[in-house]
């Protein structure tokens, strides 16, 4: 069992989407929406690799499959 959180109201207050997640805090009671245009921007950059990343599988299979075939 993980130690339960405690989130402090004046923590609540100071949060821009006065968020009741305990994950949302930090110890010292600051939050973490100050990370979330981070976050954003790297899951951006993540999904792009991502799709980069299947097309050049695919391209490499398909480039595989006609070595086989031909
Ligand atoms: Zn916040």
């Amino acid at each position: 069992m993980g130690k339960a959180m405690i989130i402090k109201f004046s923590d609540i207050g100071r949060c821009p989407k006065q968020s009741l997640s305990p994950r949302h805090y930090y110890a010292d009671g600051s939050c973490r929406c100050s990370e979330i245009p981070a976050a954003k921007a790297r899951l951006e950059q993540l999904s792009k690799l991502r799709k980069k990343i299947l097309e050049q599988i695919d391209n490499e299979i398909k480039q595989l499959k006609d070595d086989i075939i031909s």
